[in-house]
């Protein structure tokens, strides 16, 4: 077994998989390194209650207590950034000089926002991926009436929603024709669009900012293509991130949209793994962005390190909170296309509903409920047994769907 693990990221991935290399048994030395400074806090809670809380108690945002570092024994160095790696003598370099050797290396390295290029120099505009960002977009909250928000993803209409509960007017400008194209049914994109019209939030799908205005180096709105102005004093970009490569390109890992790995999180590069939002599995459609993810793949590479069993294949599941709406997801929403069926199952609670998606063979792809964890549970597990429940029952709210999962896994 190797002596000396480094991971780079100290973030859901890079933490998971300390901890599950310890889990595994492994006694080594394990250090993760990351170029933010101090503990890491948790990113999902950054667009949700951390940006509506007061700020006298962010220490409950935190990934980990500082004092989970050293009773596991590893070494969290932080504020430093890896700046090369050479896998023939494996080592790495700090941007303070300093080497380090080891006998496996991780790539947590996550990923960063996408900026609107003409947005870089202005005041009062903000990306969001981590607690300095969360830090200052609350700060710059304060006093403010009207926000914009580019982007129509999960985070923009999170943030949007957090906004608009802190008493702001909010408007979200969308470039798709639906809120949350890329990841969602449409039945979710309208049920989002709905309650986001419903507390008083703009929503412009099927447009562009066509200029950001700004007066005096401050932002002070944006022009649509459609001509319309829309004066506004803070502006949240959240257009989607790209995956952070530059360690991985300059040392010759195989690369694209992500660091290309294998099942077991193996890069092309041996002893060098890539876990989190950073890894792109061979052959799969895409990378996926989420907790879940984070810790499955660290799992993962953290069994392959240490010779055990990995954890099973599961499917993925997101959650996300707007306007105290809980939405929860399992499996990858198929991209549109006349063969993709959507069948919407009523809750039993008030207001619940849940949305099945059915692939072109008519195989159950996804489903995402809306205040009906009941259904989630249900279908995450038919997801994850590879059941389909009856497309022509599934809609129906007296079908027995407990019982033909049951049935399933029996
Ligand atoms: C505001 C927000 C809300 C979210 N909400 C949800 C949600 O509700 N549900 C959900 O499932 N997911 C959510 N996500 C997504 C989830 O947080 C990410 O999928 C997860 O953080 C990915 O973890 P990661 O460790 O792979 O990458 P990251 O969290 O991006 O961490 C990567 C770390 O690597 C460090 N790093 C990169 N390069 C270097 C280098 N060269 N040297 C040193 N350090 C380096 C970075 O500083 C960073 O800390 C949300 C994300 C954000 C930003």
């Amino acid at each position: 077994m190797s002596d000396s693990i480094i991971i780079v990221g100290a973030s859901h991935a890079g933490i998971a998989c300390a901890e599950q290399l310890r889990a595994n048994g492994f006694s080594g030395q394990i250090k993760l390194i990351d170029r933010l400074s101090g503990v890491p806090f948790e990113r999902p809670p950054l667009s949700k209650g951390f940006l509506q809380a007061g700020g006298s108690d962010d220490k409950k945002f935190l990934l980990r207590r500082s004092d989970w570092f050293s009773s596991h024994e590893i070494t969290l160095i932080d504020g430093r950034e890896v700046t090369i790696i050479d896998p023939e003598t494996k080592q790495l370099q700090l941007d303070d000089g300093q080497c380090c050797v080891y006998d496996k290396l991780v790539l947590a390295t996550g990923a960063f926002p996408r900026r609107l290029d003409d947005t870089s120099k202005l005041e009062n505009v903000f990306v969001l991926r981590h607690a300095k960002n969360a830090h200052e977009l609350r700060d710059a909250m304060k006093g403010r009436q009207n926000a914009v928000v580019i982007g129509g993803g999960y985070i923009g209409l999170e943030v949007a929603a957090s906004l608009n509960k802190a008493g702001m007017r909010v408007d979200v400008i969308e470039i798709a024709e639906r809120l949350l194209a890329r990841v969602a049914s449409p039945n979710i994109s309208a049920f989002f669009a709905n309650l986001h019209e419903d507390n008083d939030v703009g929503v412009h799908t099927g447009v562009i900012n066509q200029e950001i205005l700004q007066k005096d180096g401050v932002f002070s709105g944006i022009q649509l293509n459609d001509d319309r102005i829309i004066d506004a004093e803070l502006l949240l970009v959240g257009i989607g991130v790209s995956p952070d490569l530059d360690v991985a390109v300059n040392a010759g890992l195989n690369t694209g949209d992500g660091i290309i790995v294998d099942g077991m999180m193996q890069s092309s590069v041996s002893d060098i793994y890539a876990i989190g939002d950073v890894a792109r599995v061979d052959g799969a459609m895409s990378r996926i962005e989420s907790v879940d993810n984070a810790q499955n793949t660290a799992a993962r590479a953290a069994a392959a390190i240490c010779g055990s069993s990995p954890p099973p294949k599961t499917a993925p599941w997101f959650w996300s909170e707007q306007f105290g709406v809980r939405l929860q997801s399992a499996g990858i929403v198929p991209r549109e296309s006349a063969a993709v069926q959507y069948v919407m199952r009523p809750g039993k609670r008030e207001g619940g509903l849940s949305v099945w998606t059915y692939d072109g063979r008519g195989k159950l792809a996804a489903i995402e409920a809306v205040r009906d964890p009941a259904a989630y549970m249900l279908g995450k597990k038919c997801l994850d047994l590879g059941l389909s429940p009856p497309l022509s029952d599934i809609g129906i709210a007296d079908f027995d769907l407990k019982g033909f999962v049951a049935s399933g896994a029996a």
